[in-house]
Order: structure tokens, then C-alpha cells, then sequence
């Protein structure tokens, strides 16, 4: 794929919490001037059944973990393994830095970085397994949730794109 301003995807189960960021202030203005590419995807557009599902008990835990089948559908709708790389927010990833957003950004201009967002107590292990390309830590700590790690994520890599 050639090179072309940054392009990033976030999944999802809470759109309405991610659209608000990347609409306002910098990073609204970069993607209404189309600096940025950043687009949100629903989850729950992928969910196994007609009441939305898309977490299941696991059976490590027993807590609840997102399933396999809808982010990898999520993905698959995205863009193709080639032209994706998939980062996954977990407190077990590497953490965060400025040299690791760069990385990032070099990436997000060649294909598409897709940032899927865990929720309970993550996602299933084969998930991980099978799709993901990095894990991204914010951390040494728990949040509730992969959307702020993942629009951190998407923050720190949007800035560097020219212009913004
Ligand atoms: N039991 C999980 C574990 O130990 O990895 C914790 C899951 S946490 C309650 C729910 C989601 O929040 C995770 O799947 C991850 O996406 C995100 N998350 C929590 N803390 C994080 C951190 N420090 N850095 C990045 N993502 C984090």
C-alpha cells in the first residue's frame, strides 16, 4: 500500500464515547480537514445474535470476556490482514511512549491501525492470538475498559501527522 496520511480504526462497544473525542478539538478539526482518517466501528454491528451479544463467560476466568467472532468480523470489514495492524490495549502490553507512538504513526500512513478496544475482563485469548499485532499498555495499572487507552493511542499518533 502506498503511503497516505495517517489512518486509524477504532473498535468498539461504546462508538457514541469515542465519536465525542475525535470530534472535538485538535483531533475533530484534523478529521473534518481530512488530515486524519479516523474512523469508529461499532461492535455491536457484529454481534452473534438479535439482543446485541458480543461477550461470553470464559472459561479461564469464568468473568466475562469479549467473544472471538465479532472482532475478527470487525476486522475482516476493515481491511484485510495485509493491510492492517492490529493493536490491542492490555495492561500485560508494552507500555506506551513517545519512540512507540512514532512507530505507530510510520505505520497508521501505510496501513491500517486498528485499535480494538476490551471491555470486562478483555478479550478472548484466541483472539489475541490469531489477530493482534501489538498490545499497548498505558500503564501499570487497570482501567475498565480499552477507549481511553485506545483514543490515547490515537491522540499521541494523530499529532504527529503534518498539519495537525
Ligand atoms: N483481566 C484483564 C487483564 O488483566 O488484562 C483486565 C481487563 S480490563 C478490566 C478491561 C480492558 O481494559 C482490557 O481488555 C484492556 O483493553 C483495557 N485496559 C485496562 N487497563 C489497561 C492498561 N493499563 N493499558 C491498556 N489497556 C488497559
Amino acid at each position: 500500500m502506498s503511503e497516505r496520511s495517517a489512518g486509524i480504526a477504532i473498535v468498539t462497544a461504546f462508538p457514541d464515547l469515542v465519536r465525542s473525542y475525535i470530534t472535538t478539538s485538535v483531533i475533530g478539526r484534523a478529521v473534518e480537514s481530512g488530515k486524519l482518517d479516523v474512523s469508529v466501528v461499532d461492535i455491536r454491528d457484529y454481534a452473534v445474535n438479535e439482543y446485541g451479544q458480543i461477550d461470553d463467560y470464559s472459561f479461564g476466568s469464568g468473568g466475562m470476556v469479549m467473544m472471538l467472532q465479532p472482532p475478527e468480523q470487525a476486522l475482516d470489514a476493515i481491511a484485510d490482514k495485509s493491510g492492517r495492524h492490529v493493536v490491542y490495549p492490555s495492561p500485560q502490553g508494552v507500555t506506551l511512549t513517545q519512540a512507540l507512538a512514532e512507530d505507530l504513526h510510520r505505520v497508521s500512513r501505510t496501513k491500517r491501525l486498528v485499535i480494538v478496544c476490551g471491555h470486562y475482563e478483555g478479550v478472548d485469548e484466541r483472539f489475541v492470538e490469531r489477530n493482534v499485532d501489538l498490545e499497548v499498555s498505558m500503564g501499570d495499572f487497570v482501567l475498565t475498559g480499552g477507549e481511553l487507552p485506545a483514543l490515547a493511542i490515537t491522540d499521541a499518533v494523530s499529532r504527529l501527522e503534518r498539519g495537525v
